[in-house]
């Protein structure tokens, strides 16, 4: 059983609840999202009505279903959890609905991947809190209304550019969130090393932070890495020695950039000279959609100064060169 839907055991799964954080207080970062959100709860609270609904998108592991479960427990209401892909027919979310209680939050992940039909049944949920039901069945089946309490959908989606107009245009709040400076990040795997009673330094809990790719969730995942390497190579204590020692063994590259990262930039420079190159024919060279690169990689290559776009396509910066210890010239490539 894969509860994640990203690979991970049930213990780590176990281990990734207790890391996240509960309430506004305990989140950090993402500053103007929180804030805004404060005072949107605050105001749904003083009127006792549900929050507007709410989209969260950006990159995976940066706390779209966290918020989700914040928002839940500063609304004091209850949250039922679901994702795109599993909500098959209408019936299934009829199931869901029809159980929410008065301001309960119903979390769809993976909004972007809702059936048309399912997509489209969920509009009058959203919009009127009513429900169409089939009931009975042969010649007796007939569809009766039903009102709905007031709830919140919050939706989370990596690929917003995917969602429909209709779907989007139901959501009075949407937020994007952004990727995470080291400083941040710092303050993440100090928090969690707590959490997890494990000692760590200053500077170690710098040197993981400034390689997990601006992203919670790896930051959390090599603070967990890092901190077996302590107990087995060292004694408990994650200092800045046991650290570089792990993040060398794990093959995590000095930006924290992943495989695929690696790859985009190498076949920029390798096959296309540095650039500039077109979104489809870099997806079709590095065998990934247009819509997950877009979405999922650039955004940090962006931010961390290794590719630009330009209105010819992408261009990798001298930062990709030095990075990948390349030469640039004419003479590059294949
Ligand atoms: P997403 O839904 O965007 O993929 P999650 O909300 O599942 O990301 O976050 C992944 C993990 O990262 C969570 O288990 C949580 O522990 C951690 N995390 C995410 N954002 C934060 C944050 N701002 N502060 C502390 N931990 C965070």
């Amino acid at each position: 059983l894969d509860p994640t839907g990203e690979g991970f055991s049930h213990e780590e799964y176990d281990i990734e609840r207790a890391l996240r954080p509960l309430s506004f207080d305990d989140f950090t970062g993402q500053e103007q999202v929180i804030e805004n959100l404060e005072v949107f709860v605050q105001a749904a609270n003083g009127r006792g009505e549900a929050l507007d609904h709410t989209l969260f998108h950006g990159p995976p592991g940066l706390g779209k279903t966290t918020l989700a479960n914040i928002l839940a427990n500063e609304l004091g209401v209850n949250i039922k959890v679901t994702s795109g892909p599993v909500l098959d027919k209408p019936g299934d979310l009829a199931g869901l609905l029809t159980n929410l209680e008065e301001r309960d939050v119903l979390f769809i992940d993976e909004i972007h991947r809702l059936s048309p039909i399912v997509e489209e049944y969920l509009y009058s949920a959203m919009e009127d809190f009513k429900i169409d039901i089939m009931i009975e069945s042969g010649p007796n089946a007939r569809t009766v209304q039903i009102t709905l309490n007031p709830f919140t959908l919050i939706g989370a989606t990596t690929r917003s550019g995917l969602l429909t107009a209709p779907m989007r245009a139901r959501f009075g709040i949407s937020s994007r969130l952004q990727y995470y400076n080291t400083e941040l990040l710092t303050t993440i795997v100090q928090r969690s090393a707590e959490i997890l009673r494990v000692p760590i330094d200053m500077e170690a809990a710098i040197e993981i932070a400034g390689r997990s790719r601006g992203t919670p969730r790896i930051a959390n995942a090599l603070l967990r890495r890092v901190r077996d390497f302590a107990q087995i190579k060292g004694n408990g204590t994650i200092d800045i020695e046991i650290a570089r020692f792990g993040l060398k063994a794990l093959n995590v590259d000095a930006h924290g950039l992943d495989e695929m990262d690696n790859k985009i930039l190498a076949t920029i420079i390798d096959k296309f000279k540095g650039g500039p190159v077109g979104i489809t024919t870099l997806a079709t060279a590095v065998s990934e959609s247009a819509e997950t690169i877009e979405e999922v990689y650039e955004p940090f290559l962006i931010q961390q100064g290794f590719i630009v776009r330009t209105p010819r396509g992408r261009e990798v910066t001298e930062a990709a060169y030095t990075h990948l210890n390349r030469v640039k010239g004419p003479i590059q490539g294949g």
